[in-house]
């Protein structure tokens, strides 16, 4: 059923070039009610779920992205990244509320280690949209927000371990804060002689790209450290002009950008999908990085893709595309020091995803 899209939301989409970043993003769709109307979806049919997926994991979807999404359509890839479904509520065995095991790597406040050279800052607890896949989606952010404080017992602890020598800007998103805090971080961190290089985790620049502004650029620019921003981009249809043109502005500005995708069932999980999703940031001047392999979080269980399925379609990646357009299959693994590639090498056996992840664990 297609509805009219509601006065409300077509001004807000006609508006979005002439906003800023701030009121974007304080503007957003946070009730499933408004993103039903406003895409002329019908709630008779996914009011229900939404509401109580809502309930989990709040909805939040700023303006440019809702533009992005094609209207009417249930199926849309970038609409089922943010729309809650009921199977948000099923428990499964082996989705888990942390499935990094992130909580137990949490030196300081807002501080997480989990490898040698390299620190997680979670600077914000704040994301400008919210994907229902997150394997942060459980993350007690309220407890982990650095306070003035805690800042300080972080900085103490990147000052104390000269062997880590980037920091990563993580969150939630490192840039849903503002550019005068972000520039003092940078400051700070400038003093820190160990240290080389700032990497930001970040989907701003493509779910609003006004965020790529002026004040943003300046500290970029100003800072001795070389600053690296992995984006999160899972499919084609994330990138359009506006993002482009912040794209080649960050470029511009001497940032390097890689980007990190999450294999999705439903919205990615097809090779000439992930071929054209390459393609399409290598031409914006972004690198395809990790392909990651799902994480097991409690009430995304449905975005869940096999590993044999996620090595097949790898190998035909790699059949379609040069070896610099080919991201890295890999997962996550607590406790091992860096991402864990899957194997392509090996012959499917029919292994499930869950097993497979129980005999990683087993060979740690
Ligand atoms: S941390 Fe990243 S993946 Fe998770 S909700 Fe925020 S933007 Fe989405």
């Amino acid at each position: 059923m297609i509805q009219r899209t509601p006065a409300r939301i077509e001004a807000r989409l006609a508006n979005n070039d002439n906003r800023t970043w701030q009121q974007l993003l304080s503007d957003s769709v946070t009730t499933p009610e408004a993103l039903l109307a406003g895409l002329g979806l019908d709630p008779a049919r996914w009011l229900g779920g939404a509401t109580a997926g809502h309930r989990l994991f709040p909805v939040r979807v700023p303006g440019p992205w809702l533009a992005r999404i094609r209207h009417g359509d249930p199926d849309d890839p970038l609409l089922r990244q943010v729309l809650p479904l009921h199977q948000e509520q099923e428990q499964v065995p082996g989705y888990v509320r942390d499935p990094l095991d992130e909580l137990a790597a949490t030196p300081a406040t807002g501080l997480i280690r989990k490898y040698r050279s390299r620190a997680l800052l979670m600077i914000t607890g704040q994301c400008a949209i919210n994907c229902r896949y997150c394997f942060r989606r459980h993350f007690p952010y309220g407890e982990h927000r650095l306070a003035p404080e805690e800042r300080e017992r972080a900085l103490a602890v990147l000052r104390a371990a000269p062997e880590i020598n980037e920091v990563i800007f993580s969150g939630g998103d490192p840039l849903a804060v503002s550019d005068r805090l972000l520039a003092r971080w940078m400051a700070e961190l400038s003093g820190i002689a160990s240290l080389q290089r700032v990497r930001i985790h970040s989907r701003l620049p493509v779910v609003i790209p006004q965020r790529v502004c002026d004040s943003l650029l300046a500290w970029i620019r100003q800072s001795r450290l070389q600053v690296v921003m992995v984006l999160h981009v899972n499919h084609p249809a994330e990138i359009d002009d506006e993002v482009r043109t912040a794209l080649a502005r960050l470029r511009a500005a001497g940032v390097t950008l890689l980007n990190q995708s999450v294999l999705l069932q439903g919205v990615n999980d097809d090779a000439a999908l992930l071929a054209t999703l390459s393609e399409t940031l290598f031409a914006a001047g972004v690198l395809p990085y990790y392909l990651h392999a799902f994480d097991p979080v409690a009430g995304a269980h449905h975005f869940d893709v096999s590993d044999q399925r996620a090595r097949a379609l790898a190998r035909e990646l790699q059949a379609r595309l040069p070896g610099f357009l080919v991201p890295r299959l890999v997962r996550e693994i607590p406790g091992r020091d860096g991402k864990t590639p899957l194997d392509l090498g090996l012959e499917d056996d029919g292994t499930s995803a869950e097993e497979a992840r129980m005999s990683n664990l087993v060979n740690l």
